[in-house]
């Protein structure tokens, strides 16, 4: 592993170009800023990540539901919110080289660039706006959501009428949000569209505290459970006076990046603060019926909230590896993998004959079929048998692949396949007929 602050995100960044897991958007007009498309594997780790996370946060608990709510939602939800009045961010402009900052990002009262004097700093509102209908006018205003919490905010009733869930319980949500980020760069890290994996979870007031501290460990737990390092996270708890106007106390979980710690997950304790607003905005009693004590409650609110592109990008950082081998021919070669958890891998197993030879096709293409067919091993599995075996080993140690299995001359006579691992690069053989079997137990 190198030393993460002389990790090159540059080197992250080409081998996701390289090997199909993020390109920029747009590249053939020159690409729009700071925005990123998921290639084919890109994509499968992507909903891995989110997989694993749903089946966490929601599947293996009791106290869970989800919902998927519009990305457009009516404008009186961010005035009940607060964020048409406060989602701002403190603006400033050098006024030597004209290049724009976050005022509340820079540790310096000049350019960090260049050096110049800067601008007072202006309030710069974040929300993206556009217009429902034919007719570009105020009354046809609405935003993209800056967040996907407020979808739930909206819900509360529908969701409680329609589960009959109890206090504590959870609502669980994935989805795409916009910010017009003033500054935004470090690859995936901060874009102007990125999806969100978030939680509001209702609580009796009272209760609150306690219920946030166990907040706190059950996430830090599932960024373990996805392989990211514990000695690579922190939680670090907001100053009084950096905290949203909603919250009564909120944490971050934040990683060691290459250029220093950044936030991945917010938790907040949002109080009352969002079902009170909405309550009052709409009309609409939005409150929790007590049985033990026969009132409405307006229960208080716990909201763990993640990036699934920084959930990522992290993960990348994490299990980006280079090490030093010999070649079979002697030479010093140095090994590029990413040492990520097969729950998140993109390619689960790669299927390798150990050439195009057309006796050991039929085979190989058996062997292949049988694996992606297993309901054993789920995730995407794939056949590669174009260039030498030691350019595909080293293209699915790149992307991340736990284990690959060989097909070799000797498997023709004694129906028996190479497994091969990625981390320690042990080879084991073993009988096609518990080829399977043997895959799972190793990718748990
Ligand atoms: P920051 O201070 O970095 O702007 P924030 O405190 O505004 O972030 P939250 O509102 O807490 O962020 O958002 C919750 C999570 O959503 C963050 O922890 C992060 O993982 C993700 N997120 C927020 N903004 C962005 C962005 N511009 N690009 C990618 N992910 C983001």
């Amino acid at each position: 592993m190198p030393d993460l602050p002389t990790l090159d995100i540059d080197k992250i960044a080409s081998l996701c170009k390289r090997r199909g897991f993020i390109f920029q958007s747009s590249e053939i007009y020159g690409g729009l800023a700071s925005t990123w498309d998921y290639g084919p594997l890109g994509v499968e780790l992507k909903r891995n990540i989110k997989d694993s996370w749903w089946n966490a946060m929601v599947w293996e608990r009791d106290d869970m539901v989800g919902l998927d709510a519009a990305i457009l939602m009516h404008p009186d939800t961010w005035r009940a919110s607060g964020h048409v009045e406060t989602f701002t961010d403190p603006l400033v402009d050098c006024l030597e080289c004209k290049r724009r900052f976050r005022e509340d990002h820079l540790d310096s009262e000049t350019c960090p660039e260049c050096g110049g004097e800067l601008s007072e700093p202006r309030m710069f509102h974040l929300m993206f706006k556009t217009h429902m209908g034919p007719i570009e006018e105020d009354a046809s205003v609405v935003y993209l959501r800056p967040e996907t919490a407020q979808g739930i905010f909206v819900n509360f009733n529908n969701v409680v009428t329609s589960t009959r869930k109890k206090l504590p319980f959870g609502i669980a949500q994935i989805g795409k949000a916009f910010r017009n980020e003033i500054t935004t760069g470090n690859f995936i890290f901060r874009t102007r569209e990125f999806e969100m994996m978030e939680i509001e979870y209702f609580v009796m007031p009272g209760d609150d505290e306690d219920i946030h501290k166990q907040w706190i460990d059950d996430c830090l737990s599932w960024f373990e459970d996805i392989g990211i390092k514990r000695e690579n996270l922190r939680v670090r708890q907001h100053e009084m006076n950096e905290l949203s106007h909603y919250a009564k106390n909120t944490f971050d979980i934040e990683y060691k990046f290459p250029w220093g710690w950044g936030e991945i997950q917010g938790i907040a304790n949002r109080t009352d603060f969002d079902l009170a607003a909405h309550s009052k905005m709409s009309g609409e009693r939005l409150t929790y019926f007590d049985n033990t004590t026969n009132q409405h409650v307006t229960p208080y609110v716990i909201e763990p909230s993640a990036g699934v592109d920084r959930t990522f990008m992290t993960v990348l950082v994490d299990a980006y590896s280079e090490e030093e081998t010999v070649s079979t021919s002697g030479k010093k070669e140095t090994r590029t993998l990413l040492k990520l958890e097969p729950s998140i891998a993109p390619v689960k197993v790669a299927i390798l004959p150990l050439s195009r030879n057309e006796k050991l096709t039929p085979l190989a293409r058996s062997v292949y079929d049988m694996v992606r067919r297993s309901e054993a091993i789920s995730g995407h599995i794939q056949f590669d048998d174009a260039q030498s075996i030691g350019r595909r080993y080293r293209r699915q140690d790149e992307i991340g692949t736990p284990l690959c299995v060989t097909v070799d001359f000797d498997s023709l006579d004694d129906n028996a396949v190479t497994i091969r691992d990625r981390n320690t690069m042990d080879q084991i053989r073993v009988n096609i007929d518990s080829l399977t079997s043997q895959l799972s137990i190793k990718l748990k």
